[in-house]
Formats: structure tokens, sequence, C-alpha cells
């Protein structure tokens, strides 16, 4: 056994290569060895084999040019049920081992294996490789794998060698691999405060970690950058299952409305209002609910409210709704005046840990999940309300309302959506 007194803690980060496409080379002994794209559903490719990628094709690039430079690529659809297979596979695997594992992605985990030594009779490295390799046997796709003191350090090592790598990056070594690290690569700075920090003269992440406090503060670098200073620095402060993306327990939105109402359609309006404002946040943190309540409260200030659990976890809110609308009547009563809603989102689990002997569920759902996520984005671009579920209608003030209505081209446009569930 070597020693392992260089890691005062040790993390692995697994990464599935090309995950999606190597998942269908791996179902299909006859796409093994060669280009293939995932995808094809959507006309976008959202995975390439390592064949694919080097005959030059890239992920961004419309499909006809892919099948222009590359002609014998294999287009194949999305089978989402059974990345997650491979991913709940995945999850297990890593499980033989330790407990502490995060399900970070579909084709990501990380695992705290500090302490093992002694227990399985192997160094911290072997214990990676002998998972590794496990992995690898089991599902038939390659796995880059990092090892390191935290999470942020077993990412920038796993990411080190692409296919099938394994790096090690023990304390005393964090310099000379984060010398090689730019500041765009490093988990958490791919974004806008990559872009800060390049404008502030840090090109590598060796260059971040030696500055100092002060310098932190003077360029406003506040919690979650700091989080990921000091974890490359190799000071372990997030912890498995939190981190840079922490779940939330619950969401919950309410609406005061006033008047107050005894409406029967007004009320499951502004539930489906609540409904739609919770979905959005599911979406925005990448999660989805097993469990809802919803409540009702009267003039006089009582709630009355149901709770109701789901063994597919749910994001979508017509899907939401009609849960609600099953169970409704059991809340509302007709001659009682209400004045507030309110919907709150349980048991909230990732996208992706999604419960797999209902496959017919999910992929319906994956579906609909594109449909909302686009409905975010026209949301966005445009302004709230101007893509909303119909059964949300009766929520909006009188003006809205009729705004919405009248068709002009000062007006926001109706847009034609395909099915989106519960209308009352
Ligand atoms: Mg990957």
């Amino acid at each position: 056994m070597e020693r392992t007194s260089s890691y005062p803690r040790a993390i692995l980060h697994f990464d599935g290569d090309a995950f999606f496409a190597s998942v269908e080379q791996a179902k299909d002994w006859r796409l093994r060895g060669r280009p293939v794209v995932t995808g094809g559903e959507r006309g976008a490719a959202t995975s390439l084999s390592y064949e694919a990628k080097a005959r030059g094709v890239h992920r961004s690039m419309p499909m006809r040019d892919i099948r222009r430079i590359c002609p014998d690529v294999v287009v194949v659809s999305s089978d989402y049920t059974s990345y997650s297979i491979f991913a709940r596979r995945m999850y297990a695997i890593v499980r033989e081992y330790t407990d502490a594992v995060e399900e970070y992605s579909i084709d990501e985990c990380f695992a705290d294996i500090t302490g093992l030594e002694q227990s399985l009779g192997m160094s911290y490295e072997e214990i990676g490789k002998a998972i590794k390799a496990k992995l690898e046997t089991s599902l038939g796709i390659t796995f880059g794998v990092g090892l390191s003191v935290t999470k942020t350090l077993a990412k920038v090592a796993s990411k080190h060698r692409k296919p099938a790598g394994f790096t090690t990056i023990p304390v005393e070594e964090i310099e000379d691999y984060l010398q090689q690290t730019e500041i765009y690569d490093v988990w958490g700075l791919g974004g806008a405060s990559g872009t800060h920090l390049r404008a502030s003269g840090v090109t590598t992440a060796l260059e971040y970690i030696q500055k100092d406090e002060g310098w932190l503060k003077d360029h406003g670098i506040v919690k979650p950058q700091r989080a990921t200073w000091l974890e490359l620095r190799g000071h372990s402060v997030l912890s498995l299952g939190s981190g840079v993306r922490a779940l939330p327990h619950s969401v919950m939105k309410t609406r005061t409305f006033s008047p107050p109402s005894m409406d029967r359609a007004y009320i499951f309006a502004q539930l489906s209002k609540n409904v739609e404002a919770a979905c959005v946040k599911l979406r925005k943190e990448g999660v989805k609910a097993h469990a809802l309540s919803f409540y009702l409260k009267t003039q006089e200030f009582t709630y009355h409210g149901i709770q109701m659990e789901f063994p597919v976890a749910l994001s979508a809110p017509s899907q939401l709704l009609a849960h609600i609308q099953t169970r409704f009547d059991e809340v509302y009563v007709s001659d009682i005046l209400y004045r507030a809603s309110g919907v709150t989102l349980r048991a909230l689990v990732p996208d992706t840990a999604v419960t797999l002997d209902l496959f017919g569920e999910f992929d319906q759902l994956s579906e609909k999940q594109e449909t909302f996520v686009a409905l975010d984005a026209l949301n966005k671009k445009f302004g709230r309300h101007t893509v909303f579920l119909a059964s949300s209608m009766q929520a909006l003030g009188t003006e809205t309302k009729e705004r919405f209505l009248r068709s002009g081209p000062q007006f926001k446009k109706r847009i034609n959506i395909p099915y989106l569930g519960v209308v009352t």
C-alpha cells in the first residue's frame, strides 16, 4: 500500500466520456468504432462519439453540416430512458465502495473515499482505479476519473486526460496542475465569474489561488467564487450532496387575492399560477418533486389543504395541476370566501434521479420538459405572461387579460402551443 498522507481528504470524480453516444454504442455493437451523433429527433447534436469528434464534428454544427463533413455518420434519436439506466448503474457501482456518493448529473458523480484505505486494504489511487475498471467493464463505456483533496480539484483532475483518463492531484501537485488549467475550465467559473476574473488579469487557475483575501475583497469576489478559490487551494469546503449545485428542500409559492373570492374557476386559476411559478423555480434548479401540498386560506384566516405524493417525480405544471384538480373539491367549498392560495413542492430530486420502472411516464415527461424550457426562454425574452397555461388565464388581472386577448402590433402576440394539459 502506498503512502497516502497527501490526501487529507480523498474525493473521486467520475465523468462518462461522450456519455449519450457511448451508451448508444454500448447498446448496439454495430455502432462501435463508428462516428455516432445523438439528438436526431430534434436535429441538433446532443452528444458525439469520439470517432465523430476525430472527424471534426462539433456539437454546435447543424445536422446538415455534420452529414456533409462526415457522410458515414450514424445519427440516432436520444434515448433518455437508457441514459438514466446507465446513470443509475454508475451510481450503484460507485456505492459498492462508499455510501458517500453525490449523483451530480446524468453522467457524473462524486464519491468521498476518505479513510477507506484501511477497510479496503487499498490506497486511494488503487480504490479509484478499481471503481473505474468496474464501471468500464460493467457498462461498456469509458470514464474520465479524477482523485484529489476537494470536489473542485477532483473535477480538474477528471477533465485532465480524455477519454478514459485517470488523474490524481495530491496536495503537493496542485500548483502544477492549476498552472495548466484555464480559469474558464474550472468548475463554477465557466460563465460570467470566469469572464470577470479574466478581465481582472487572471487567466489560469494557478494565478487565481495566488491572489489573497484582500484581492478577492477588492474585486468583489464573494461566496461561490470564494468557495472555489478555497477548494482550488486544497481546502475542502463543498460537501458532497451540496456544493455548487445545492438542491433546495422545497419550493413554495403563494398568492393573496383581493377582493376575496368564492369563484371556483378563479380560485383554481390562482393555484395554477402558483404551480407555474413553482415550476419555473424547479426547472431553474434542475429538480423535480415527489410531493406536493396546496392550500386555500379563507377570509376568516383558516387554512384548508391537502398533501399528495407521486411515485414518479414531476416538474411539468400540467401534470401537477392534473393532480390538484382531482383533489380540488376536497378543499374548496362553494359558499366560502377565500383570500389566498399556496402550493409547496417537496421531496425534490435532481432531474436525473427519475424512477425507472415507469418508462412510459418518464419519456412523456422528458418531452414536456423541453416544451417548458422553451417557454421559460420565451417569457424571459418577451416578458412574463407572454406564454402561460390556459388554466392560469383566470388569474390575470382584467387589464392584462384584455391586453392579452386583443392582438395588435403593440401587444404581446398570441402563440400557438401544443398540448399543455389541464384547462378549466
Ligand atoms: Mg461527460
